[in-house]
Formats: C-alpha cells, structure tokens, sequence
C-alpha cells in the first residue's frame, strides 16, 4: 500500500442520516434563517405530504417559508433565474431543496443567482464567479444523484440544447437530511434509473483521472451498498433495509464524484440530456458499461477490484477475465433492474449522433475519463448503444 500521490479533501456538508430525519427539520435548520424558499419538483413532494410535512415543522419553529415548486427534470436556466428573483422579492433568507437531483440542484444554483446576481447560464459560462451563498439544506428524495453532498448544479440551457454544472465550494449544502422514508416512495423505475446513476458516480470516480485515496474509499463502500440493494429496492420497495442501503450508498457516492468527479458515461450522458430531456440516471447506467468496457486496459487493477466489489464471481479468473466479469455484472444489472440497453429506448435517435458527438467534446466527464476519448471513440461508443 503507498499513498504516493497529491490530494485534498474537502466536504463541509453536515450528514443528518436515518429513518424519520426529516421530520427533526426544525432541529436541523435552527439559526440557519428565518425565511425560507422551499424549492421543489411539480407534484411528487407535494402529492406524497412532504411539501407540508416541511412547511409545518419549519413553522413550528418560527420559521417561514415560501414554495417554489416550478422544478422541472432537468432543471433550466429560466426556472433557477425565475427562483432566486422571487427569493430576493420576498427577502428569503436560506434556501432548502426537497426531492431528486433537479430540486436539489435548482436550490444550489438559486442560492447562486441570489449572491451573485445575473444568470445562471453567465456563472456556468466563468464570466462571473460564484460569491458566498446563504445556508443550503438539501433533502433528496431520490437515492441517485448525491447531489445533497456535492458541490455541483446541473443546469440545463433548453435555448442552446446544453447542460452543463455549475461548480463551486459554496455549493456544497450546509446541511443534508438524507431520510430514506422519502425516498421509499420512489416507483421501481425512478427506484432503478436513480440507484444506476449512483453506481455510476461510484465507478466513474474510482477510475478517473483525478481519483483520490479518499474519493476511493467512499467509492468503494458505495459500489458494495448500491450493487447489494439496488434490486430488492426495486423489486420490493417497502424493504427497509434495502432503502436505507440505497440511501446510504447514493450518499458515499455523491461524496466520491465531489473529490474526484465522473467520467465519460457522465460526460456523453449530459450531451444527450441536454439535447433529449431524457432521464439522467438511465441514460448514464445505459452508457456505464460501454464506458467500464472502453477503459478496461488503462485500469485494469481497479476495475478487477470494481468487479470484487460488486459481488461479481470471481473464483478462478485472472485479473483481465475478472475486470470484465465487473463489466458483464453491469450489463446484466441493467437488464434485472428493467433498464433499457440501448439509448434508443429512452428515445434518443441515431441520427443525433453527430450532434451528441460534438456535444460531449466539453465536458468534463470526458477529460475526466481514465482512457482519452477522441470524437471517434465516443461516435463508437454511441453506434453500441444506439440501434
Ligand atoms: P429528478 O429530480 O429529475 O426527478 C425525476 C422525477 O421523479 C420527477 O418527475 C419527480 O417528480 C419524481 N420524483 C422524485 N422523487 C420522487 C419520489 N420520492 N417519489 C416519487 N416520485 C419522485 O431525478 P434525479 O434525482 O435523477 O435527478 C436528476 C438530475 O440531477 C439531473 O438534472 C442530473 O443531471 C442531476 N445530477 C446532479 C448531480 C450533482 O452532483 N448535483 C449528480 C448527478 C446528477 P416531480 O417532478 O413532481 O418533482
Ligand atoms: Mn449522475
């Protein structure tokens, strides 16, 4: 064992872990503000009680809050600008995120435009930096993206069809109430796309270029939590044990990918979601394989411990034969959990390849990636995927 490498390791984020955390909210945000936007999703936080759950707790200790609960999948400039223009009209003093990545990220990147003024879109861009932000609290109610622990916002630009992160160490939240009771609620789909996504952090981030012996601890424990519970989440949605499992491991990989980032699944995923709208964590757990397949070479000791990881068998094989035994679980993973193999399931045509191809060039993912990936390998990786 030798840590011969440069890093560092920042995550300021408080972690408030466990069955009926969210209804100890009041307790959570205490001296964070006294007026909150509560930013949200359309209906779900809404129709499944939460939305008051938090509204009545916060008022119960005097705190106010106003709903914004405009977010759309793949959030968009014009919602986040819309949010913090309101939150400024009504002197909204910390922001709280409730539901999956969108909520979540749309909270994040509110907060910015609140401190800095402007468009999100002027942020992504660099033109201007993002200044100290007021107190974040994130509660996700998906076990997917780990949003509630990164220091990134994914926003969508549906003008120029591109999506792209906001990055910043403000972004980080100052407080995340991860209760798998509101994610319990997730549908076996919703269950199977987001729980893809999470394992796709974990992978990307152990393999990447900017991998850290830290990064790869979280990493590791989330690839054994997601790859243990992710069926019976979906399968059987009422198992306590396998939500709190899910939770937990989306959570450790939210912690990985906020070290050392995604990869190319990450990178050519946020092209097609910029130009399709498609689901975020299908269209990246479609892609993971392909992905673990094209950087199998460059980093065959960590994909053959990926491999062992995943519970994959393992008996007998070399370290060559078990690294892709880790690809064939994936594969198959997929298959158990109901997702589609091809991109072409979640509606993504081929003849968008061209404009995918150009559009995953900027990405960070695809710097990111362990293995370079020139246009050709990508448009490649794209003709396996795309029927
Ligand atoms: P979304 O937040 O987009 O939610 C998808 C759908 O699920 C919505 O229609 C939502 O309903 C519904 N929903 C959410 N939670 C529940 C629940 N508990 N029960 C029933 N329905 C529910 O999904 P994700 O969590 O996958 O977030 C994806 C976004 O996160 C993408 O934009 C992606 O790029 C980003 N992301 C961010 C990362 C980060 O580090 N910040 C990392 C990875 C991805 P409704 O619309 O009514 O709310
Ligand atoms: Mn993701």
């Amino acid at each position: 064992m030798s840590v011969d490498q440069q890093f560092n390791y920042f995550m300021p984020t408080r972690v408030r872990f466990g069955w009926g955390e969210l209804d100890r909210i009041g307790e959570a945000v205490a001296g964070l503000g006294t007026k909150a936007l509560l930013v949200t999703g359309r209906s779900a936080m809404q129709k499944l009680g939460f939305t008051d759950l938090v509204v009545n707790a916060l008022q119960t200790v005097d705190i106010e809050t106003v709903i914004y609960n405009k977010v759309e999948p793949n959030p968009s400039v014009t919602t986040v600008d819309e949010g913090a223009a309101l939150a400024k009209e009504l002197g909204c003093d910390f922001v709280i995120g409730l539901g999956g990545g969108s909520p979540l990220d749309a909270a994040k990147a509110i907060a910015a435009v609140m401190a800095a003024g402007g468009s999100v879109w002027e942020l992504i861009k660099g033109e201007r930096a993002v200044p100290p932000v007021v107190p974040l609290v994130a509660v996700p109610s998906t076990a997917g993206t780990g949003s509630e622990v990164t220091q990134y916002a994914l926003v969508s630009n549906k003008d120029a069809q591109e999506k792209f992160p906001l990055r910043s160490p403000y972004l980080f939240p100052t407080v995340a109430i991860v209760d798998p009771a509101v994610m319990a609620t997730q549908t076996p789909e919703l269950t199977a796309e987001t729980g893809m996504d999470a394992l796709t952090h974990a992978i990307e981030a152990m393999v990447g270029n900017s991998a850290t012996p830290l990064g790869d601890l979280f990493a590791a424990e989330a690839i054994r939590y997601i790859a243990r519970h992710i069926v019976t989440a979906v399968r059987q949605g009422d198992d306590r044990e396998a939500r709190a499992g899910m939770a937990y491991g989306s959570m450790l990989a939210g912690v990985a990918i906020a070290q050392a980032g995604t990869g190319a699944a990450h990178g050519i995923g946020q092209a097609v979601g910029g130009i399709f709208d498609t689901g975020h964590g299908a269209t990246v757990g479609i892609l993971l394989p392909h992905v673990m397949e094209f950087n199998l070479t460059t980093r065959m000791a960590k994909y053959a411990y990926i491999a062992r990881l995943l519970g994959a068998k393992v008996d007998g094989l070399n370290e060559e034969q078990t690294a892709r035994a880790g690809v064939d679980y994936v594969h198959k993973l997929l298959a158990d959990v109901g997702l589609p193999s091809g991109l072409d399931g979640l509606g993504v045509s081929k003849e968008a390849r061209e404009e995918i191809v150009i559009a995953a060039r900027p990405q960070g993912g695809i710097r990111n990636n362990p293995r370079r990936m020139e246009d050709e390998d990508v448009r490649k990786l794209l003709n396996a995927v795309l029927a």
